[in-house]
C-alpha cells in the first residue's frame, strides 16, 4: 500500500484531532518501519500542523525513526539487571554476527540493531525487542537461533512461540493480588453509597499515589471534582518506566478489569465522560488483550453510556501508546504527550487535577493506585488499614530482580524490611539493593532493615539486588548512560549535566580520572539537584552520590594519582581507526611514537 493511500485509510477511520499525532504516528511507524517524508506532509494538512511540529515528535520519541529501519528492528534492553545476565556479550555478539553498527540499518535493509532503556522484563532474563515484540530469557543459544532467522528472512510470526512467554511471575499475595471480587461489583458498590461516602471511605483509608510520590488520592480526586469545569478527564499513567519494574504489567495482565473499574469509579466520583490509559510503549504486546476487557466492560454495562442503568452516568476508556520516553511517566509530561506533542514536563502549579488534559481538571494516577482505589470502595477503609504502617496504608507491589533466585513480583504490607524481601526472593551475599530504580537510593548491607513506607523508603516499586561480586560502578555507570538518553533536553542542568556525569562516571570506571575529577561529579551534581526544571534531572546524581558517599573506596581504587587528567583520551578514541587500519605499532599511538 501506498503511503498516500494508507495515510487515507488510517485517518478516515480514526481522530483528526491534532492529540492524536503520536497515534498516527504510531500507525506509520508500525506500517512503515519509519516516518516517510510524504506522512508528515499529509499529516500536517490533516491534522492542522505545522511539519515541523511533527518532525519535532518523530524526533523525541525513540520508537519513532525519520528514516527507514531494517525489516528485523532489534532493540536489546540494556538495564542493568539485563547487562549482569550477559546481555552486553548478548549485544556485541548480534553486533558482530549480523555485521551492523549500533542503530544502522545494514545494507541490505535485513537487519537494524540498537539498544533502548528497559522494556520491563528484568525478572525474564536478557530481553529484546523485535519489530515492537518482546522476546525473553536470551541467551546465546537463543540468540543464535534468532540471527538464524534474520538471516533467513523467516517472518516473526514463525519463530518459536516460547521465545514470546512473559510470566506474570507473582512470589507473593498479600490482601490486593488475593482479592476476588467480581467485574462490576465496585459499581455496584458506588451506585449504592454514591461519591460522598466513598470519597470519605478513601479519605479515611489513608490510601496515597503508588507512583512513589504518595499524594493522598481522596484529596486528588476531592480536588479534581470541585474544579469547575465542563469537563474532566481521568489517565492511568501505565507507562512504568522505572530501570527494574515491572509490576504493572503484571497488572495489567491479570488484573486489567479492576484497574478499568478504579477509572470508571473515579470518573463517577469526579464526573468524567472520557478517560486515557496510557501504555508505554513496550507493553504493546498487552494491548489487544486490554482491547478485548475494555470491549467486555462495554457489553456489560460498565463503560459507555447509562453505566449500570444510571441515566448520568457515561464514560469510555481510550488506549494511547507512548513511544519509549521514560519522561512521559512524569504525569505532566505525559498530559503533553497524550496531547499529541512531545512528553516535556509542565511548570507546576497549576497541577494537572486543576489544569491537566487540554488545560481541563484532569486525575492522573498509578495503575495499582486505581485498582487499590477500586478494592476500597468494596471493603472500606478498614480493609486497607488491616495492613501497613500508620502512615503508609496497605500493601505495596515490588519488582524484585537482579542477584536472587526468585525474581518477580512481590505484594507485601508497608513496612516490609529490605531485608525481609532479600529473604524471600532468595537473595545472598547482598552488597547493595537499589530501590526505586536508577534515580532512587543505593542501600548498603547495613541499611538492609530500612522499611518500604513513605516516612522511610518510598518507590513505585523497583527493587535491584546486587551481590557481592558486583562492581558496583557498572551500575553507576549504567544509570548515568541512562540519564543520557532519557534527559528530555528541555533544560541546560539536566541535558548538559547528565552528560557531564556521564563522562566523568566513565572516566572514573576506566582508570583515567583523579580527585579533581570527583570534585568536578559533586559540582554538577549539585547543580542538577538545585536547578533542573523537573525531578529527573534533580535526581539523576543519585546513585553516583550516594556510591561516592556509601562505597567511596570503588572510586579510590580507580583514581589516578595526579592532580588532573583531561576526560578527552585521544589515543583511545583512535582505536577504531587503529583497527580499521590493522596498525597497533608505537607509531600509531599518541604519546608513544618515536
Ligand atoms: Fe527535561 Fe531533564 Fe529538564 Fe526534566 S530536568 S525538563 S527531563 S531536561
Amino acid at each position: 500500500m501506498d503511503v498516500d493511500e494508507f495515510i487515507f485509510n488510517m485517518t478516515a477511520l480514526t481522530n483528526n484531532q491534532s492529540s492524536y499525532l503520536l497515534q498516527h504516528l504510531h500507525a506509520i511507524q508500525y506500517q512503515y518501519s519509519y516516518i516517510p517524508e510524504q506522512a508528515v506532509t499529509l499529516l500536517a494538512n490533516r491534522l492542522s500542523l505545522t511539519e515541523a511540529h511533527i518532525q519535532g515528535v518523530v524526533g523525541f520519541y525513540s520508537f519513532l525513526h525519520d528514516s527507514p529501519r531494517g525489516t528485523f528492528d532489534v532493540l536489546m534492553s540494556n538495564n542493568i539487571t539485563d547487562d549482569i545476565r550477559g546481555g552486553l556479550a548478548l549485544t556485541e555478539k548480534l553486533y558482530s554476527e549480523l555485521g551492523v553498527l549500533p542503530g544502522v540499518p545494514r545494507r541490505d535493509g535485513r537487519v537494524t540493531v540498537d539498544t533502548t532503556s528497559c522494556i520491563g522484563m528484568s525478572d525474564h532474563g536478557p530481553s529484546m525487542l523485535v519489530n515492537g515484540r518482546t522476546i525473553t530469557h536470551l541467551d546465546n543459544k537463543r540468540v543464535e537461533d534468532i540471527i538464524g532467522f534474520i538471516e533467513s528472512g523467516t517472518a516473526i510470526e514463525k519463530w518459536p512461540k516460547r521465545f514470546f512467554q512473559i510470566k506474570d511471575n507473582i512470589q507473593r499475595r498479600d490482601i490486593l493480588l488475593s482479592d476476588d471480587s467480581k467485574s462490576g461489583d465496585v459499581l455496584r458498590t458506588f451506585n449504592q453509597q454514591g461519591s460522598d461516602h466513598i470519597l470519605q471511605e478513601l479519605e479515611a483509608s489513608g490510601l496515597r499515589g503508588r507512583g512513589g510520590a504518595g499524594f493522598t488520592t481522596a484529596m486528588k480526586w476531592r480536588l479534581c471534582q470541585q474544579t469547575d469545569a465542563d469537563q474532566r478527564y481521568v489517565v492511568c499513567n501505565a507507562d512504568e518506566g522505572e530501570p527494574g519494574t515491572f509490576k504493572d504489567r503484571v497488572l495489567l495482565n491479570s488484573y486489567a478489569d479492576k484497574v478499568f473499574e478504579g477509572m470508571t469509579l473515579c470518573a463517577g466520583i469526579i464526573g468524567s465522560r472520557k478517560g486515557f490509559l496510557y501504555l508505554r510503549g513496550e507493553y504493546h504486546y498487552l494491548r489487544p488483550a486490554l482491547e478485548v476487557t475494555l470491549h467486555n466492560r462495554r457489553k456489560q454495562g460498565l463503560l459507555g453510556s447509562n453505566i449500570l442503568g444510571q441515566s448520568n452516568f457515561e464514560f469510555d476508556i481510550e488506549i494511547h501508546m507512548g513511544a519509549g520516553a521514560y519522561i512521559c511517566g512524569e504525569e505532566s509530561a505525559l498530559i503533553e504527550s497524550l496531547e499529541g506533542k512531545r512528553g516535556i514536563p509542565r511548570k507546576r502549579p497549576p497541577f494537572p487535577v486543576t489544569q491537566g488534559y487540554k488545560n481541563k481538571p484532569t486525575v492522573v494516577n498509578n495503575v495499582e493506585t486505581f485498582m487499590t482505589a477500586a478494592l476500597v470502595a468494596i471493603h472500606g477503609a478498614t480493609w486497607l488499614r488491616s495492613v501497613g504502617t500508620k502512615e503508609s496504608t496497605g500493601s505495596k507491589l515490588l519488582s524484585v530482580s537482579g542477584d536472587c533466585s526468585k525474581p518477580g513480583v512481590y505484594e507485601y504490607p508497608y513496612g516490609v524490611t529490605i531485608e525481609q524481601i532479600l529473604s524471600d526472593s532468595g537473595a545472598s551475599n547482598s552488597q547493595v539493593v537499589q530501590v526505586a530504580g536508577a534515580a532512587g537510593i543505593t542501600l548498603a548491607a547495613d541499611e538492609f532493615q530500612r522499611r518500604i513506607a513513605f516516612e522511610d523508603i518510598s518507590t513505585a516499586g523497583s527493587i535491584m539486588v546486587f551481590n557481592q561480586q558486583r562492581n558496583l560502578l557498572d551500575m553507576v555507570k549504567n544509570f548515568t548512560h541512562f540519564f543520557v538518553h532519557e534527559s528530555c533536553g528541555f533544560c541546560t542542568p539536566c541535558r548538559v549535566g547528565t552528560s557531564l556525569m556521564k563522562d566523568l562516571v566513565k572516566k572514573v570506571h576506566s582508570g583515567h580520572a583523579s580527585e579533581y575529577d570527583l570534585g568536578e561529579i559533586r559540582n554538577i551534581a549539585r547543580l542538577m539537584q538545585a536547578s533542573s526544571h523537573c525531578g529527573l534531572g534533580a535526581t539523576a546524581p543519585n546513585s553516583v552520590l550516594d556510591t561516592l558517599e556509601k562505597f567511596p573506596q570503588i572510586y579510590d581504587q580507580r583514581l589516578k594519582h595526579t592532580d588532573y587528567e583531561p576526560a578527552f583520551d585521544l589515543d583511545a578514541s583512535l582505536e577504531e581507526a587503529r583497527s580499521i587500519n590493522g596498525r597497533d605499532d608505537a607509531d600509531a599511538h599518541i604519546g608513544t611514537a618515536s
